[in-house]
């Protein structure tokens, strides 16, 4: 392997922010909220503003051999699919990336062994969550602000860097002289009420999608800016609606109560056989799930070079979020703090959080 040349990358990362930030003011200022918080998205024409945009700025990189295509499936929200060809360096027989490498401070992805004939997968969204509310005194969901080297506003983060990212990072591959795989860009415009639409996509591109030999989601999380932060799991959620139907109609309290069995009282004995409210632990074992070897092994730090990690404070201890929850492993102890020294990736794991 050979390290890309840091400044080089470096060089091309600012210059190429430099012309996304202004692109990214345009993002935010469109209120594309997700199909669930908008129902009428199409007669609205918000989607459809902020694919243009995000197409709009993608077709125009000058990366060899890209195409772009907006796919709109019938009933669904459109999706960005962008094709990068192996650069001509890629060699046909040699492995990825080796997964034990540990990046030197001057150095960024060492590159010229990828496979010519793989696939790497990357994906992001474009859809967004809703106004909510909170915003500080001059800030809002659909007004960019930059507040220093911040930019506020809705969507910015979450999830539109992410097209912007993909080609801005591939372009530094090219522009350092380095070489990749095959690429794919898939930039969807569900996730935010759960990606219903994803699968159709991906059933409809199967066969231009291939067999991935990784797949990069850039929809995760940060807990500081100092450094690269990379999630190896989530956590999943099952989203469902109970309704507890007693009566077919209102009746007074004072006629009723006492005689009328309490729909919450059902309702709660009804989740209790999910989980149990005392503690947080789920009781159908359906909701369990063994954690992988590796990630058991990452929680356990018993590796040397987990070990050597844990003598410096590891930013993953959260130390800014207080839970006052009835976690499993906290709701016992009530106030006690996390476990400072959580290896970050042990988000994901059931037996961390219950
Ligand atoms: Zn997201």
């Amino acid at each position: 392997m050979t390290a890309l040349d840091a400044t080089t990358v470096t060089d091309h990362a600012n210059t190429a922010w430099d012309g996304i930030v202004p692109v990214l003011h345009e993002y935010i200022a469109i209120p594309n909220v997700s199909l669930d918080f908008d129902p009428q998205w199409r007669e609205n024409g918000h989607m459809a503003e902020a694919v243009e945009l995000i197409a709009g700025w993608c077709r125009d990189r000058p990366i060899p051999g890209m195409t772009l295509e907006v796919m709109e499936l019938p009933e669904r929200t459109p999706m960005i699919i962008i094709e990068i060809p192996a650069t001509a360096g890629a060699s046909a027989d040699d492995t990825v990336l080796a997964d034990d490498t540990v990046l030197a401070d001057d150095t960024v992805l060492a590159d010229d062994t990828v496979l010519a004939d793989d696939t790497v997968l990357l994906y992001g969204h474009l859809d967004k969550q809703p106004e909510m509310e909170g915003w500080r005194d001059g800030l809002g969901p659909w007004t960019p602000v930059q507040d220093g080297d911040r930019l506020y506003g809705r969507g910015g983060a979450d999830d539109g860097y992410a097209a912007f990212a993909s080609l801005a990072a591939i372009e530094a591959v090219h522009a350092a002289g380095g070489s990749h795989t095959r690429c794919i860009v898939l930039i969807e415009a569900s996730e935010e009420s759960g990606s219903p639409d994803l699968p159709a996509y991906i059933d409809a591109l199967t066969d231009r999608i291939g067999t991935p030999s990784l797949v990069v989601c850039l929809d995760s999380g940060c807990i500081d800016y100092e450094r690269m932060w990379v999630t190896t799991s989530l956590r999943g959620v099952v989203v469902g609606r109970l309704t507890v139907d007693i009566v077919t109609e209102g009746l007074h309290s004072g006629d009723a109560s006492g005689m009328v069995p309490s729909s919450f009282r059902i309702a709660r004995q009804l989740l209790d056989r999910v989980e149990d409210s005392i503690t947080g632990e789920l009781l159908l074992p359906e909701l369990r799930t063994e954690i992988p070897a590796g990630r058991v092994h990452c929680r356990t730090g018993s590796s040397e070079r987990q070990r050597s990690r844990r003598k410096t404070p590891h930013p993953g201890a959260y130390p800014q979020w207080k839970l006052t929850g009835t976690a499993q492993n906290y709701g016992r102890h009530p106030g006690k703090q996390p476990d400072t020294r959580r290896n970050p990736c042990t988000r994901g794991s059931s037996q961390v959080y219950g």
